[in-house]
C-alpha cells in the first residue's frame, strides 16, 4: 500500500487502464521529475507496475547516479518494484558515432531511444511482461511521435509485448509533473542526459552570458515558493 496522499490542489486522479486489460505494466523511466507525475498516476490507478531504469546515455556516472537514486526513493515511496538495468554507456556511445553533432530531436535522439526501448522490450519479454510504456514522452523538450514510433519499433520483435503510447501531457499532465516535483524535491537536471546535450546546452548559454550547467546541485522547492507566495502577500 502507497504512502502517497495523491491530492494535487484539488485534482482527484482518474482510475486509469491498460490499454486491453494487462495485468501488469513495465515502464521505463528516465528521470525522476519526468516519471513522478506518471508513477504516481499509476499507483493511484492500482496498475501493477514495475519501475525500469535503463538509461546508459547519462553522463557522466555522478549524473547517472544521481538520477537513478532519485527513481528509487519516489519508487520506495509508492512501493513500486524497482528494476537498475545496466549503464552499458560504451556500448550507448558505439551506437551514437557517427551522430555526436546531430541535434536533439535528431537521429542521435532516436538511436538513443531504440535503444532503452529495445532493452527494456527484451526485459519484458524475459520477465513475462505483456506491456511496455516511458516516462520519456511527459517532457515538453521531446519530440512524442519520435518517441512512439521508437517504442512501436521495440515491441515489433515480440509478437506478445505492446507498447502504450498514452499521452502523460494531457489533461493538465505536463503542470502536475511540476507540482509533484517540487512536492518531492526532485533534482532538477538542467540538460537531457548525454554528453552532447551537456556540451550543447553549455554552448547555448554561454551564448547568451549565461553561467554554464551547474550539476547536482539544483532541486526543486516547494518551500520556497511558498515563502516568496508569503512575503510577496
Ligand atoms: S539529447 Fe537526450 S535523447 Fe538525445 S541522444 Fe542525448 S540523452 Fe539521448
Amino acid at each position: 500500500m502507497s504512502k502517497v496522499d495523491y491530492t494535487l490542489k484539488g485534482y482527484e486522479r482518474p482510475k486509469l487502464s491498460t490499454p486491453n486489460g494487462e495485468k501488469k505494466l513495465l515502464m521505463h523511466s528516465c528521470c525522476a521529475p519526468c516519471a513522478g507525475e506518471i508513477m504516481e498516476a499509476l499507483a493511484a490507478s492500482d496498475i501493477n507496475t514495475t519501475i525500469f531504469f535503463y538509461n546508459p546515455n547519462i553522463h557522466p556516472v555522478e549524473e547517472y547516479e544521481l538520477r537513478k537514486e532519485e527513481n528509487i526513493r519516489f519508487a520506495q515511496k509508492l512501493g513500486m518494484p524497482f528494476v537498475d538495468a545496466d549503464y552499458d554507456r560504451d556500448n550507448w556511445f558505439d551506437r551514437t558515432k557517427g551522430q555526436e553533432n546531430e541535434p536533439e530531436r535528431g537521429e542521435r535522439c532516436t538511436t538513443c531511444f531504440d535503444m532503452r526501448f529495445e532493452v527494456t522490450a527484451q526485459y519484458a519479454k524475459d520477465h513475462d511482461f505483456n506491456l511496455i510504456s516511458s516516462t520519456l514522452g511527459i517532457s515538453r523538450w521531446k519530440d512524442m511521435n519520435q518517441i512512439n514510433g521508437c517504442g512501436e519499433r521495440a515491441t515489433q520483435a515480440f509478437d506478445d509485448i505492446a507498447y502504450w503510447d498514452f499521452n502523460w501531457r494531457k489533461q493538465g499532465g505536463s503542470s502536475r509533473m511540476l507540482e509533484v516535483s517540487k512536492r518531492e524535491e526532485f533534482y532538477q537536471q538542467e540538460y537531457c542526459g548525454c554528453v552532447y546535450s551537456l556540451r550543447d546546452t553549455n554552448r547555448w548559454r554561454v551564448s547568451r552570458g549565461r553561467e554554464k550547467v551547474e550539476r547536482g546541485v539544483k532541486f526543486y522547492q516547494e518551500a520556497m515558493d511558498k515563502l516568496s507566495v508569503q512575503t510577496k502577500g
